[in-house]
């Protein structure tokens, strides 16, 4: 029986959604396939969450508790997960483009000796050899490539966050739970984490329920200032077309596109963005689509839900100020 894998990502307890979006997407492979779907498991105490596992759709979750596991290093999490692949000869493997799934696919290939594709956008099996076509974008984004991993098993992929989207949770789906027992020492692992500090304020585009996006048509950093507002008002984050970011009015970690970040909100607000391929690449599965612009033949009216054709900062302006006077909050 084929296997499709999914490496669950979890960081003191909680399991990032990407892994549930894998565990989606593996569902379908596996169908394909005729084959099950599978979660790796690794850490300490984590056993509670498989439960969670199951419930999104795996048949099986493999396990491996460990104390030298409580924390993500790269030495162990890549004997451990390499150490499985081996005895359980998985088909597929994924992993969440994160900077720990990233990390870790490689040092996992690297060990079973076999191909990897990172951040691909698209996951499909071909009918007549059984192989995984891997789509993602390739020469700085400008063309597609399917790659096939033809030779080698298993066929490993990362896949960025937003790109599949999570499936239903079936609380009462019930798997088999395969706990495996590996040696680890401590001196192997290298590093050893000291403290740890979060970030105060992390962009959370990639989950945010409302994003509020300016492109050049912004006009500069000033702009962004009245766009933070409102995306506070609501919640929300605020996102940026990449020339917006190139003209250093924003960071990078606030692009969305192609060579930005993937997102799935209920609600995008694009200002002053004309709406390029490389752009909707990234925002285009939004729930509900709202955009300002000046020019009506700009292309991000094509996919909007909402089309305002009008100056950005008056609309922006008006909409602030609505949303204040909403809770009660008069200038
Ligand atoms: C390989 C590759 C990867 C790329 N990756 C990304 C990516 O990840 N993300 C991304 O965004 N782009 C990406 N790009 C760039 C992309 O092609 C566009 O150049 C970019 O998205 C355009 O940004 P923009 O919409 O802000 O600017 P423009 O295309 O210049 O559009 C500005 C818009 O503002 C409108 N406007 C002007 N003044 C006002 C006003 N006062 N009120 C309202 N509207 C106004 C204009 O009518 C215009 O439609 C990539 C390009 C390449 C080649």
């Amino acid at each position: 029986m084929k296997e499709v894998w999914v490496f669950i990502e979890q960081e003191r307890g909680i399991i990032h959604p990407v892994s549930f979006e894998l565990l989606g997407i593996a569902k379908k492979l596996a169908l394909a396939l005729s084959g099950k779907v599978a979660g790796v498991l690794l850490g300490y105490q984590v056993e509670l969450l498989v439960e969670e596992i199951f419930s999104y759709g795996a048949d099986r979750v493999y396990l491996i508790e460990h104390e030298v596991l409580l924390y993500y290093r790269h030495i162990p999490y890549v004997k451990g997960v390499s150490e499985l692949a081996k005895k359980y000869q998985p088909e597929i493997l994924l992993l969440g483009a994160t900077p720990l799934g990233r990390d870790l696919a490689g040092g996992v290939a690297t060990q079973l000796e076999t191909g990897l594709t990172a951040d691909v956008t698209e996951l499909t099996i071909d009918k007549e050899t059984g192989h995984l076509l891997m789509t993602r974008p390739a020469y700085g984004g400008n063309i597609m490539a399917t790659i096939v991993c033809s030779q080698h098993r298993p066929q490993m992929a990362t896949v960025r966050p937003r790109i599949f989207s999570i499936p239903e949770r079936e609380p009462l789906h019930r798997g088999e739970l395969i706990r495996e027992q590996i040696e680890f020492k401590e001196e192997e692992a290298k590093v050893k984490r000291l403290d740890f500090i979060p970030k105060e304020k992390m962009v959370n585009l990639e989950y945010a329920e409302v994003i509020v996006a300016g492109g050049k048509g912004v006009g500069g950093k000033e702009g962004f200032g009245l766009l933070q507002e409102i995306a506070n008002e609501l919640g929300g984050e605020v996102g940026a077309s990449r020339l917006a970011v190139e003209a250093g009015w924003i960071s990078y970690d606030h692009q969305v596109g192609q060579t930005g970040k993937t997102v799935r909100p209920k609600v995008y607000m694009a200002f002053g963005i004309s709406g390029t391929i490389q752009h909707r690449a990234g925002m285009q599965n939004s729930d509900y689509i709202i955009a300002v612009n000046t020019d009506p033949q700009a292309p991000i009216f094509k996919i909007a839900d909402l089309g305002i054709i009008g100056d950005w900062k008056k609309i922006a302006q008006a909409l602030l100020r609505a949303l204040k006077r909403e809770r009660g909050f008069y200038e």
